[in-house]
């Protein structure tokens, strides 16, 4: 019995000790437990900030760069061909379903590039990648019969669409996305050519019936000024323009409406399509030599390549016309 009183004091203290450890952890559990839906948006926030890539205006600039490095790319070129090349490796090695549509103009090869993702209404987001043979607008007369590099004309807005292709995550979008690549956009009026030739092929042989159709076209201009296209969907228009203001690009995106021009976009218009061009038609080195690589500039795709995203990953759709409309 000497030993009662040690061993019983050993075990009470102890017991003692382990009641408020477990109380400790209990209360620290509890408090966690009311603290999640406080931490838990952050949380997501956090894991959603990892896994949504930004659009970037330096990438989306390499591209413009690659493409002015194969040179001018008229129709039926090699250099048109390699361009060709360059999109579909790029968009196939992201894990777009990348398809040729090829076609003859006049005795002339072109080739449209589709590349898919996705699932719901389809949405087009489409450029030219082709470039005019002649800079017929050039100030120099002796110029006038030199090919047109097309940094802007051209590359610009094949450029926002490749860079889009790595950042779009068409799984989570509401939308079954094509990104069209138009040959045989430019040369209209030079030796009984039309212009709009690869886009006009693509609606008149289109099996199915888009969403919507978004045309981006000489956007990479460093003086940067997008006014609303006139032919252009008003609705899809005034959508696209809301969300340049949300992102803070009021001063870029003018919700103004200036010039009515045909361009890729006119096609399926003349379907009845809602269609939208984003052209920044006040270009000084519009069909002339000098629409070189220095006149684009990074922020400026950056700003239509944001706008884009932000616009699809709201999920908006037209309003559908009401019979009688
Ligand atoms: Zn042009």
């Amino acid at each position: 019995m000497r030993n009662h009183y040690p061993v019983s004091a050993f075990f009470h203290d102890r017991w003692l000790d382990l009641v408020l450890l477990l109380g400790f952890f209990g209360l620290l559990a509890w408090l966690g437990t009311l603290a999640v839906p406080y931490v838990q948006p952050y949380v997501e926030a956090w894991v959603e900030a990892r896994l949504t890539r930004q659009f970037d205006g330096e990438r989306a600039y390499r591209h413009v760069a690659a493409q002015v490095a194969l040179g001018p790319r008229p129709t039926g070129s090699e250099a048109n061909r390699q361009t060709a090349a360059y999109i579909a490796e790029h968009l196939a090695g992201l894990g777009w379903q990348v398809e040729y549509q090829d076609f003859v103009y006049r005795g002339t090869s072109g080739r449209n590039i589709i590349a898919r993702a996705g699932q719901g209404p389809v949405v087009i987001l489409a450029a030219h990648y082709d470039t005019r043979r002649q800079a017929d607008r050039d100030p120099d007369p002796a110029q006038r019969g030199q090919p047109v590099l097309g940094a802007n004309d051209g590359a610009s807005g094949v450029a926002v669409l490749l860079e889009l292709a790595r950042v779009l995550r068409p799984a989570r979008l509401p939308y079954e996305v094509w990104l069209v690549f138009f040959d045989a956009e430019d040369n209209g009026g030079l030796d009984g050519w039309e212009f709009i030739v690869g886009s006009t092929y693509m609606a008149n042989t289109l099996r199915i019936r888009p969403a919507m159709v978004i045309v981006v076209d000489m956007i990479g201009d460093a003086d940067q000024q997008i006014y609303q296209e006139r032919t252009s969907t008003r609705a899809l228009v005034d959508r696209i323009w809301a969300v340049a203001a949300e992102l803070g690009y009021a001063d870029f995106f003018i919700p103004t409406e200036k010039y009515s021009i045909i361009d890729d976009h006119t096609p399926f218009l003349r379907l009845g399509i809602p269609a939208a061009d984003l052209i920044d038609f006040d270009y000084p080195y519009w069909h002339t030599t000098q629409d070189t690589l220095d006149k684009v500039s990074p922020a400026s795709l950056e700003r239509v390549g944001r706008v884009l995203q932000a616009f699809l990953q709201q999920g908006w759709l037209p309003p559908t016309p009401q019979p009688g409309q």
